[in-house]
């Protein structure tokens, strides 16, 4: 079995409607949304929902005013400065500033503080026409995605390991934080998504810088390289100075959009379309990949 995430260093690139054209060559891949803080892959998958599972994300306090004296201290401990007074002089806690440390509780003299677990995300596994998506909703202001999605993962992978299957795809999140960490912990290949523009560069330079953290096998591809052929050709540089196989350039397809607003990949939309002519080589590859080491013999 082998565990591929889809990433791109900022959002906007085209990662997800790419996630989803895999899913729907690969036919029997188990598939897993890790973008969990915006969470659009069902969008096109429209997934019927077989298991709906609560997730903590740790603890949040809230202060029982009636038996607080205002004596401050709770103020001065906390490191977040998550604790207000309000215009009648009352204290709250701003839930969005709380790291749920429960210090606060721990510290005050009049036992006004108290922490609740916070169980407002969930994670899902749902049935779709390429086969099983583990997915998840957070709440809003809700934190540790990076836990949400090592759970979405870790049901992923059980299912793949009990049903025998080839391949997980994951869709990642954007960007470099605690979530694409656990989105790429473990992985066997990462495919990064680069669109011919700086702020992409930059970004995937990033992410590269990350990845190789990792020791991961990376590989990359430019979304609508012809948009801007001087940059693509930068991008190209640039991947092959970090020794970075670049697995294909995808043209710009207007047809992509019309796939999107009609719920479905490119592959069911425009078949016959050179971009979905090129997905299917791309996939080609990656699984190639599996068997050959130097990928650029390859392509
Ligand atoms: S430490 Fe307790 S009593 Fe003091 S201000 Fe905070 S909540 Fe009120
Ligand atoms: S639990 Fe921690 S972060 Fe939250 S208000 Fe109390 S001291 Fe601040």
């Amino acid at each position: 079995m082998m565990e591929l995430t889809v990433l791109s260093g900022k959002g906007g690139t085209g990662k997800t409607s790419i996630t989803a054209a895999l899913a729907g060559i690969a036919e029997s891949a188990v598939l897993s949304d890790n973008d969990v803080d915006a969470a659009d892959l069902h969008l096109i998958l429209h997934p019927t929902i077989k298991e709906e599972h609560r997730f903590s994300s740790g603890w949040k306090a809230s202060i029982d005013t009636s038996k607080c004296k205002n004596c401050g201290l709770c103020i001065s401990y906390c490191r977040f400065d998550a604790i207000h007074a309000d215009k009648d002089e009352q204290l709250t806690i701003n839930p969005f500033q709380c790291e749920g440390c429960r210090l606060c509780e721990r510290i005050c003299p009049e036992q006004a503080i108290h922490s609740e677990l916070n169980t407002n995300n969930y994670w899902y596994v749902s049935d779709t026409r390429f086969g099983t998506l583990v997915h998840a909703k957070m709440g809003p202001g809700e934190e540790n995605s990076g836990k949400l999605v090592t759970q979405v993962r870790k049901k992923a992978k059980a299912i793949a390991q009990a049903d025998g299957t080839a391949w997980i795809i994951n869709d990642g999140p954007p960007g470099i934080g605690c979530a694409a960490i656990a989105s790429l912990t473990g992985i066997d290949r990462a495919l990064i998504v680069i669109e011919p523009s700086m702020s992409s560069l930059h970004d995937a330079d990033r992410l590269i810088k990350l990845i190789k953290t990792f020791n991961i096998q990376c590989f990359a591809l430019i979304n609508k390289y012809d948009l801007n052929l001087e940059l693509s050709q930068r991008i190209e540089d640039y991947l092959n100075s970090q020794n970075v196989p670049l697995l294909t350039k995808l043209p710009f397809d207007k047809n992509m959009v019309q796939a999107m607003i009609h719920g479905k990949t490119i592959i069911e939309y425009a078949p016959e379309s050179k971009l979905s002519i090129e997905l299917k080589k791309l996939w080609h590859r990656i699984q190639l990949s599996t068997h050959i080491v130097d990928l650029h013999q390859a392509i």
